[in-house]
Parts: C-alpha cells; sequence; structure tokens
C-alpha cells in the first residue's frame, strides 16, 4: 500500500512567502505517484514535520562508501527510522561539477534520469563547495548509482579533511569581465590534488575557488580557503565615445550619482565635454564603474591573478575575507598556468605540516601570523598586501625606512 501524504501544517507555511520554496519542490517529488521515489519522499516530509514540531534534527552520520574512494558520500542515516522507515537513510552523493559550471541538456537529462532510477530525484546544482549534490539514497543504491554518474565521465567530489571539490565562474566562456581561464586554472590545480579529495589526509578541509573578477560570482572571498581572483595591471580601457553615449542616456546628474559617487576611492571625474578621467593609481579594482558602464569600460590589457588566502564564514576566530598573499601574478602562458599549481602545492604542504587538527587555514594563518606563513610559502612580503591604507595616526613606526629600503633593493634585483 502506497504511503499517505503527511500532515505538514508547519512545513505548510514556509511555501506562504513570496520567494519559492524547497516545501513545494519536495512535495512535487512526493506526489509523482508513478515515480519509485513517491513514499521515499512522504517519509521525509513526515520527519521534517517532526523535527520542526519536536524543534530537533534526527540525522546521524556513519559510514557509507564506494569502491576506491574514501569520500565522497556524506551519510544520513535517522534516528527516528521506527516512524518513518521508507526514508531510514538518505545518503548525498557530490560529483564534480564541469569548470564553469557548463553542461548540455542532454546531459543534465540523463543525470536526472540517473537520479531518479536510484535516488529521490532530489538534486541541487550546486552545493556551497560547488558540488553537484544529489541527496537521498539508499545504502544499497549508492555504488550503481555512482557507477552511472563515473560512466558519464563525471567523479566523485571531496568531502571530510581533504581539499574539497572546487568551483570556478562561468567566466572567460561567457563574460566580458573575465581575465584569465578560470576553467583551465580549476582543471589544473584540481587535476593535480586529485589524490587529497579521493583519500582524505589533512588536518582539516582545503577549498580553492576560481573567480574572474573582483565581482567573485564564485564567492571565493568569503567561501575558500585559496580564492584566485582575476584583475588587471596598469590603466584600465576606457572607450570615450561610449562614455558621451552613458551620459546621454543617463544625464550628469544620473552618471554623477550612479558612477562618480560610488567610486570608493574616488578615482573619477566626469570632464565638461562628457568624458570620463581615471586616476588608474587610485583605483583599487573594485569593478563598480566596469559593471555600470560594460560598453565604455573594459578591464586593462595587462590581466592575471591576485591570490588570497584564508577566507571562511564562519571559523572559531570569526568570519575572514581572504588576505591578498599574491596582489598579481600573470595568468598566460603554460608556465605561468604551472607556476599557480606549483604555488598551491606549497601551501598545501605547509597546510598539512603545520596546522592543528580540525584548523583551517585562516585559522592557522591567525595563529602563526601572516609573516610566517609568507616565509613558509617563499612569498616576498609586498606593501600591496595591505588592503587598505591605515587611518589611525597613532602608528610605530620605528623601524620603516630600514623595511623599505629591503623592499626596494629587492623589487629592483626582480627587475633586473
Ligand atoms: Fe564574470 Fe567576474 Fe562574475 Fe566571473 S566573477 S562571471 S568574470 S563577473
Ligand atoms: Fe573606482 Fe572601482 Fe571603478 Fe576603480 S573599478 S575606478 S575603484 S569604481
Amino acid at each position: 500500500m502506497p504511503r499517505k501524504m503527511p500532515e505538514t501544517p508547519l512545513l505548510d507555511q514556509l511555501e506562504s512567502g513570496p520567494w519559492p520554496s524547497f516545501v513545494s519542490g519536495l512535495k512535487r517529488l512526493a506526489q509523482a505517484e508513478d515515480k519509485p521515489y513517491a513514499d521515499y519522499m512522504k517519509s521525509l516530509l513526515g520527519q521534517l514535520e517532526h523535527s520542526y514540531q519536536t524543534r530537533k534534527g534526527y540525522w546521524k552520520g556513519g559510514t557509507v562508501g564506494v569502491f576506491g574512494y574514501g569520500a565522497g558520500i556524506i551519510p544520513r542515516f535517522s534516528e527516528v527510522a521506527d516512524k518513518f522507515p521508507e526514508s531510514s537513510e538518505f545518503h548525498t552523493i557530490r560529483i564534480m561539477p564541469a569548470p564553469g559550471m557548463h553542461y548540455t541538456t542532454e546531459l543534465l537529462r540523463q543525470m536526472c534520469d540517473i537520479w531518479e532510477r536510484h535516488g529521490s530525484g532530489l538534486v541541487a546544482f550546486h552545493g556551497q563547495s560547488g558540488d553537484i549534490m544529489f541527496q537521498g539514497c539508499t545504502t544499497e543504491k549508492v555504488q550503481p548509482a555512482w557507477d552511472e554518474f563515473n560512466a558519464l565521465g563525471f567523479d566523485m567530489g571531496g568531502a571530510g579533511a581533504g581539499v574539497r571539490t572546487s568551483v570556478s565562474c562561468v567566466g572567460a566562456a561567457r563574460c566580458e569581465q573575465s581575465c584569465y581561464d578560470e576553467a583551465r586554472a580549476m582543471r589544473s590545480v584540481l587535476n593535480n590534488f586529485l589524490d587529497d579529495i579521493h583519500r582524505p589526509s589533512l588536518p582539516y578541509k582545503m577549498k580553492f575557488k576560481f573567480a574572474g573578477c573582483a565581482n567573485d560570482c564564485a564567492n571565493a572571498t568569503q567561501r575558500a580557503d585559496f580564492a584566485v581572483i582575476g584583475t588587471w595591471k596598469g590603466d584600465m580601457q576606457v572607450d570615450q565615445a561610449e562614455v558621451v553615449n552613458f551620459v546621454k542616456k543617463v544625464g550628469r546628474k544620473g552618471m554623477i550619482d550612479q558612477v562618480i559617487r560610488l567610486c570608493p576611492t574616488n578615482a573619477l571625474s566626469l570632464n565638461d565635454d562628457d568624458t570620463l578621467d581615471v586616476d588608474n593609481k587610485s583605483c583599487v579594482r573594485c569593478m563598480h564603474c566596469l559593471n555600470v558602464m560594460t560598453k565604455a569600460l573594459t578591464p586593462g590589457t595587462e590581466r592575471g591573478i591576485c591570490i588570497l588566502a584564508g577566507g571562511k564564514r564562519t571559523l572559531k576566530i570569526g568570519d575572514l575575507l581572504g588576505t591578498v598573499i599574491v596582489p598579481f601574478m600573470k595568468m598566460e602562458s603554460d608556465e605561468d598556468y604551472e607556476a599557480l599549481v606549483d604555488l598551491c602545492q606549497r601551501m598545501l604542504d605547509f597546510f598539512a605540516e603545520n596546522a592543528l587538527e580540525h584548523e583551517r587555514l585562516g585559522e592557522m594563518i591567525d595563529r602563526i601570523g601572516l609573516v610566517a606563513f609568507l616565509e613558509g610559502l617563499e612569498l616576498d612580503l609586498d606593501p600591496n598586501m595591505v588592503s587598505h591604507p591605515r587611518t589611525n595616526p597613532y602608528v610605530r613606526m620605528d623601524g620603516w625606512d630600514e623595511e623599505v629600503r629591503k623592499w626596494q633593493s629587492r623589487k629592483a634585483e626582480a627587475a633586473e
């Protein structure tokens, strides 16, 4: 006998707001009576309502895996299986996404068909780590489902204390703001760490993310231990004819309100003839003006990446955005991509040797100090690593002149 649709008065309230609700999605799956997962999802809805009534979660972990891999399955066993037996096991399979998140519709249909045969029909594109999350599967079905995803050419994502699945923005394939080939960078780095993804052996998790510019559509600055963000050196490109057209469209007041005044460093000024002056030395590449005037303004021609380390919301020491450890690195030739992989490897080795158990990169840097971390990675200190000039005038300046001389001589040596 098929299970009856459970009464869910508390969950129903979540559907009443203006935004689409995950509850409607779960109900749709539960009402698909011709599908093998209908009772599975009714049972899940019952358990979820029970959780809301009792204000308690009832999922516990365990050990579930597939042959040859030490990670990638998130086991979920129910503690109220006596009340909701059909959904007593609700494991998640994490699958690595395609770089830049490019899929054909045919491929998406194949994935959905696999999950309708073996799982709950519930799929999340993409989880916070970037994985495609196939949610809801019994222990028995995990291996056959994985075998079919693998046959499509996909690999298992990360879980546990190892390198996690990565994500890159759509970037160079479709976006005019892109400053390097994010998909290539992600693939080069991740392929180098496949063993650390599939057999976790680090003190704690390590996430790499790749965004093509400071708009950071990959959420790298906040969410990645190692964030690679596209940027440029020198002057941005300005098409003055398009600037004049933009001013015609929005008016001088609109231009001042929407662009000039919103530059965080006052680097922009509007001339009497409606052309634009950019003080490129003051520009901090925040992307605001380029986002508003997409036809008129474009990143400069000397493009590359800026690398930030230690971001995460929320660490034991609070929320941290990534700290700049490499202000600019070219990303054009094969050697440039190899240099990035090499830096990632040095960082991972240092993290493996120096981090405490259950300590993320940002916490480790906070504990040992940024200077020790940079020395460990053999990176030179650079004034551009300061994210914002100090505004407090009470600064001890003893030793500064000596440091400036050292920095200047390092720069001169590098230029030779
Ligand atoms: Fe485009 Fe920048 Fe967003 Fe990447 S991060 S998709 S390059 S706007
Ligand atoms: Fe100002 Fe940002 Fe435009 Fe640079 S990118 S000029 S900081 S608004």
